[in-house]
């Protein structure tokens, strides 16, 4: 199948309050520029200078996604243009985001990364910790950053059961941070489901599911 009836084959599941991320990581331009004609507009990438390189070079009307880990050193190359880090789990990266914000004289919206899966992940916040973080002192006066909601991986395991258990705990997680009254949050949206598991995402109460393999196909990294 092509990548124009692999995007109408996933958007035609998706329930009009979700979002598609179509992640674009390793894949050229002209595979985007595929997906872009075939009316998508956001994709997702995991590495900001592939990203920049990307933008750059792409039609202008693109809201380009950082999906991965962000380095505090490589914020400025994207700082410009990004329209949403899903990423983000210390006060320290929103802290250098919010300065090259100010500097672009703009507001980058952000997701709290919450580590939700059991197996051993290095990256992701905890619950509390996101809460501590929103209603700190040190981030309310973080006014170029807008916190729109969470970000979350579910374990790499075929079980449905703990895969919805993780999903499910994002979501709780969301209604708890909603319940707290915080400034520079607008929080709406709940970033998760990938290719093999956005449908249950959904179920799950997600409203941007990130897909990638479904799209463009397997992803080379040599
Ligand atoms: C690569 C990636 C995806 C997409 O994965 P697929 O299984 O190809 O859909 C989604 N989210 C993140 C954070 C990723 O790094």
């Amino acid at each position: 199948m092509s990548i124009k009836e692999n995007l109408n084959n996933i958007t035609s599941q998706l329930p009009k309050h979700v979002t598609l991320v179509a992640v674009s990581k390793t894949k050229p331009i002209s595979n985007i520029m595929e997906a872009y004609d075939a009316g998508q507009r956001i994709f997702g990438e995991n590495k900001i200078q592939e990203m920049a390189e990307k933008h750059e070079q792409m039609p202008k009307d693109i809201q380009w996604h950082m999906i991965g880990h962000v380095q505090r050193n490589k914020v400025k190359y994207m700082a410009e243009f990004v329209n949403l880090i899903h990423g983000v789990d210390s006060f320290k990266l929103l802290n250098e985001i919010n300065k090259q914000a100010k500097k672009h004289n703009r507001t980058i919206n952000c997701l709290l990364q919450i580590k939700i899966a059991e197996e051993d992940t290095k990256f992701g916040m905890s619950s509390s910790d996101a809460k501590k973080l929103i209603t700190s002192e040190e981030f309310s006066i973080l006014n170029n950053i807008c916190i729109n909601g969470v970000m979350g991986m579910a374990t790499f395991t075929d079980e449905t059961n703990q895969i919805e258990k993780e999903f499910n705990r994002l979501k709780t997680t969301f209604e708890d941070l909603k319940q707290v009254e915080a400034t520079n949050c607008t929080l709406q949206t709940i970033s998760m489901g990938m290719s093999g598991d956005f449908k249950l995402a959904i179920d799950c109460g997600s409203t941007m599911v990130r897909v990638g393999s479904r799209i463009f196909g397997r992803r080379n990294y040599n």
